[in-house]
């Protein structure tokens, strides 16, 4: 057995040589083979797939957040290679989605009942099969969207400072000034669809990182994806909302949001938007080509989540 840690090593972050001592002594101890690959910021996509080609894993460990899990996954697509996932970035929506243990950053994480939970579920071995969008030419796993969020989205990034405040700056900033554009949808099997919107998301996941549900019917693992029109600014209140507000069982106005499942579809915006995939700013568009990838990638879950899905 041969495990490929994947590590984004934050500066300052005690929590991942922990990790790495702690998957030392587990390969000594177990008896498996462990190769270690540090992301550096710089073509890490292309250095990890050569890795993972000439290694070739039995699995794939990730420890980092949602930008992490999405390389991992676009190497790993297609191969019969399952990722595991301790979930230790700055935004983990997909641990939450996946319902993996949630860790805390500023507690060492070998002394985490979550933590040991992780490792748990890595061992045992349910994983589920998990869709991937294409968007674009480029890949999703979580959630995309062009209009208000991938503006906050800009906002954030071209600010010096970040956390929590500097979120609900631009969120308050990018609200106030939102405008409403035209949108058209035209799926693969017919159906047509367009109005005026403020956000359009292309959703894999339920939720955002906030825990906010824009997509309750949501499920990363059924074939399809969710386009989420949100088009009364009153709807927009899901952005702020954080998840102890707002659990699975929102309903929505059809009139504030309408909700689109597609295996494949083809959306215009007049004029072009901002657009972000997973958390990554991208171009503006003003043409946005979506299609499922069906079960390209094995995630390590809990046998409840697994017996669910
Ligand atoms: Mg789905």
């Amino acid at each position: 057995m041969i495990y490929l840690v994947v590590i984004n090593p934050v500066s300052g972050d005690s929590n991942k040589k922990s990790l790495t001592y702690f998957l030392q002594e587990q390969a000594q101890s177990k008896g498996f083979d462990l190769e270690i690959f540090e992301t550096t910021g710089n073509n890490d996509y292309e250095k990890l797939k050569e890795q993972v080609d000439f290694v070739m894993p039995d699995k794939l460990l990730v420890a980092g957040g949602d930008g992490t899990l999405l390389m991992a996954a676009e190497v790993v697509k297609n191969k019969e290679i399952p990722i595991g996932l301790f979930p230790l970035g700055s935004a983990n929506g997909m641990a939450a989605e996946l319902d993996l243990p949630s860790m805390m950053p500023n507690i060492p994480i070998l002394d985490q009942q979550s933590f040991k939970r992780a490792w748990k579920i890595i061992e045992d071995g349910h994983s589920v099969k998990v869709d991937m969008v294409r968007i674009n030419g480029k890949y999703s796993i979580h959630l995309a969207d062009v209009g208000l969020n991938a503006e906050i989205v800009r906002g954030f990034d071209e600010s010096d400072s970040r956390g929590f405040a500097t979120y609900a700056h631009q969120f308050f900033q990018k609200y106030t000034s939102r405008k409403a554009f035209n949108y058209s949808v035209r799926t693969n099997d017919g159906r047509l669809y367009s109005g005026e919107a403020y956000m359009l998301s292309i959703a894999n996941a339920r939720m955002f990182g906030t825990g906010a549900i824009i997509n309750p019917r949501g499920n990363v693992s059924d074939g399809t994806v969710e386009l989420c029109v949100i088009k009364k600014a009153s709807a927009l209140s899901i952005l702020k909302s954080a998840g102890s507000i707002i659990t699975g069982n929102v309903e929505y106005d059809a009139d504030q949001v309408e909700i689109i499942s597609v295996k494949k579809a083809s959306i215009e915006l007049e004029p072009a938007q901002s657009f972000q995939i997973d958390g990554e700013l991208q171009k503006p568009v003003s043409k946005v080509d979506v299609s499922i990838l069906p079960s390209v990638v094995e995630v390590y879950c809990s046998k409840e989540f697994k017996d669910q899905a």
